[in-house]
C-alpha cells in the first residue's frame, strides 16, 4: 500500500497531525497499535485522570462548605460507577475521533509498525485482527508514538497491587492505603484521586521538594494543603526493597522516615516517562536517537531522515499533549511547504492538583540556574474579593518581568483553577507584553484573572488592594 503522508501514532499529537494533513489535501493513513484513537492521552492519561479529578474535587469542595454551616452525611461511593463514568468520557472522545477521521478520508488501521527502510513501514497484526496489506510506503512519515512510564525493573512485582500510571487509572478498587513512589506531575494527581476516594496516601519523592523544577513558592501552598489531605511525605527518601506479603506490599525506605518498613495496600510507581522508540526500526533509517532517548529534530520537526518527522513526546520534553499537538501541526505545516516553525516563547504546564500549580514561559527557578536578571512581582490571593468569598485564599500569582525591557517573560500561579488562569499569561508571553500592557487591561471583578493584573500592578506601585510602603 502507497501513502503520502503515513501518521505513526494516534495520541494528540498525531491526529492532530493527521487531521490538518487531510484539510490541506493529503492522502493520509494513520497507524497506532491500540484499537481506538486518543493516544494515552485519552485512553489512559490526561482525560481519564481529569474526570476522576473531577470527582474528587467535588467530594473536597462538599466538604469545604462545612466552613459555611452546611454539611453532608459522608459520602456512599459506588466505584464501578465512577468507573464506567470514567470510561464514558472516553469513549465519546474517542468515537468522535474516529468519527473526525472517517469525515477526513483519513485512513486508520490498527497495527504495530516499524520501519523497515526510510520509505516503508512494516505492520503486525494486534489482538488477532487482519490486515489487508503487512506493509505501508510514504512520500513522508510523522512520528507520534509518545511515551511510557518509565520502568523500575527491581520493583515492578507481578502483582496487580504494584501498578504505574494505566494501572492507578483502571481504578479496580479503593485501597486501604497507597503508597505513591514519585511526587510528580502523575503521582500528586493520581494521589489527590485516590485521597479523596478515602485511601490513606503516602508519597515518597527522591528529592527534596514535591515536584522537582517548579518554583518553590508555587509547591509551598500545595504542599501544605497535601500534607492534610495525604497521610505521609517522605522528601529525600527512597524506595530500597518491595516485597509482595500477598495481602499488602511490605515497603522498606531509606531516607528521612522514622518507619523504614511500612505495609501498603498498593503501591503506584509514577517516577517519570520515557519517549517510546524501542522496537520501531528506527536503526534501518538515518533517525538519530539523543542522549535522553528522544528523536532529534529541528524547529520544523524534521529528523536526521528527509522523508521521517517527529513530534510529541517521542520527539523531547516538556511531555505535553498540548506541545504535541502544536508540534503536529507545525510539522505538517512544514511539509505542505508552509514559512511554519515551532519556536514558542511559552507552554505552559499545569498540575491539576488541589490547589492547582500552573507555570509558562520562564520560571524563576530556571532564571536563577542560568544567572539570568530578572524582576518578580507577586500577588497574594489573601487580598482577592473572590478568593475570599469562596475561602480559596492559599493562592498566588507571580510575574517573572526582564528588567530592562519590562516585558513579561514568565508567569506562574498556584490556586483555584490556574490551569486555566495560565491561559491569559501564555498569550501576553507570546505577544511580547509589557507588564504594563497587563496591568492596563481591564479584567472582570471578582474573578482570579485579576490576580495577573494586581501582581503586575505591584510591579509598577500601582495596587491598590494591598499597601506596600513606599521604597
Ligand atoms: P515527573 O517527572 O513529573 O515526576 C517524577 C517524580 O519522581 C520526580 O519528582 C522525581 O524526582 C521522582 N523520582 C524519580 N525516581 C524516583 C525514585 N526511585 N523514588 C522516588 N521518587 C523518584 O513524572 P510523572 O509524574 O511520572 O509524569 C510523567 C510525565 O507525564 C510528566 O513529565 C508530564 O510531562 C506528563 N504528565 C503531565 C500531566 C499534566 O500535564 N497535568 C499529568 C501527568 C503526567
Amino acid at each position: 500500500m502507497k501513502t503520502q503522508l503515513t501518521v505513526l501514532g494516534g495520541g494528540p499529537g498525531g491526529y492532530a497531525a493527521a487531521f490538518l494533513a487531510a484539510d490541506l489535501g493529503m492522502q493520509v493513513t494513520l497507524i497506532d497499535r491500540e484499537p481506538r484513537l486518543g493516544g494515552v492521552c485519552l485512553l489512559r492519561g490526561c482525560i481519564p485522570s481529569k474526570a476522576l479529578l473531577h470527582v474528587a474535587k467535588t467530594l473536597a469542595d462538599a466538604r469545604h462548605l462545612d466552613d459555611w454551616g452546611v454539611s453532608f452525611p459522608p459520602p456512599v461511593i459506588d466505584i464501578d460507577k465512577v468507573r464506567q463514568r470514567k470510561e464514558k468520557v472516553i469513549a465519546t472522545l474517542t468515537g468522535g475521533l474516529k468519527q473526525l477521521a472517517a469525515k477526513r478520508k483519513v485512513q486508520v488501521i490498527q497495527a504495530r509498525a516499524a520501519f523497515e527502510n526510510s520509505h516503508t513501514l512494516k505492520l503486525t497484526p494486534v489482538a488477532g485482527g487482519t490486515l489487508a496489506d503487512d506493509r505501508v510506503e510514504f512520500d513522508h512519515c510523522i512520528l507520534a508514538t509518545g511515551s511510557l512510564p518509565t520502568r523500575l525493573p527491581a520493583f515492578e512485582l507481578p502483582t496487580p497491587r504494584v501498578m504505574d500510571s494505566t494501572g492507578a487509572l483502571e481504578l479496580t478498587d479503593v485501597p486501604e492505603s497507597l503508597l505513591v513512589v514519585g511526587g510528580g506531575y502523575i503521582g500528586l494527581e493520581m494521589g489527590t484521586v485516590y485521597a479523596a476516594l478515602g485511601s490513606r496516601v503516602t508519597v515518597v519523592e527522591l528529592t527534596d521538594g514535591l515536584l522537582p523544577g517548579a518554583d518553590r513558592d508555587l509547591v509551598k501552598p500545595l504542599h501544605k494543603k497535601l500534607e492534610k489531605d495525604f497521610s505521609a511525605i517522605y522528601l529525600n527518601t527512597k524506595v530500597a526493597a518491595l516485597e509482595d506479603l500477598g495481602e499488602a506490599i511490605e515497603v522498606t525506605f531509606d531516607g528521612d522516615v522514622e518507619q523504614k518498613v511500612q505495609q501498603f495496600s498498593r503501591v503506584l510507581l509514577s517516577v517519570g516517562r520515557t519517549p517510546n522508540t524501542a522496537g520501531l526500526g528506527l536503526e534501518n533509517t538515518k533517525v538519530q536517537i539523543n542522549k535522553k532517548g528522544f528523536v532529534e529534530v529541528d524547529n520544523r520537526c524534521r529528523t536526521a531522515e528527509e522523508a521521517i518527522l517527529a513530534i510529541g513526546d517521542v520527539a523531547g520534553e516538556p511531555m505535553l499533549a498540548h506541545k504535541a499537538a502544536h508540534e503536529g501541526k507545525t510539522a505538517v505545516e512544514a511539509l505542505a511547504g508552509r514559512p511554519a516553525v515551532f519556536n514558542p516563547r511559552a507552554i505552559p504546564g499545569v498540575v491539576f492538583t488541589d490547589p492547582e500549580i500552573a507555570w509558562t514561559g520562564l520560571t524563576e527557578t530556571q532564571a536563577k540556574q542560568e544567572g539570568r536578571k530578572v524582576e518578580i512581582a507577586q500577588f497574594p490571593w489573601a487580598a482577592l474579593g473572590r478568593a475570599q468569598a469562596v475561602g480559596r485564599t492559599e493562592g498566588v500569582t507571580k510575574w517573572i518581568v526582564d528588567p530592562e525591557s519590562q516585558r513579561v517573560l514568565g508567569c506562574g500561579l498556584v490556586g483555584y483553577a490556574a490551569g486555566d488562569l495560565i491561559a491569559e499569561a501564555t498569550l501576553a508571553i507570546e505577544m511580547g507584553a509589557q507588564v504594563a500592557d497587563v496591568a492596563e487591561t481591564i479584567h472582570p471583578h471578582p474573578t482570579f484573572s485579576e490576580t495577573l493584573a494586581f501582581a503586575a500592578e505591584v510591579h509598577l506601585g500601582t495596587a491598590t488592594d494591598l499597601y506596600r510602603p513606599k521604597r
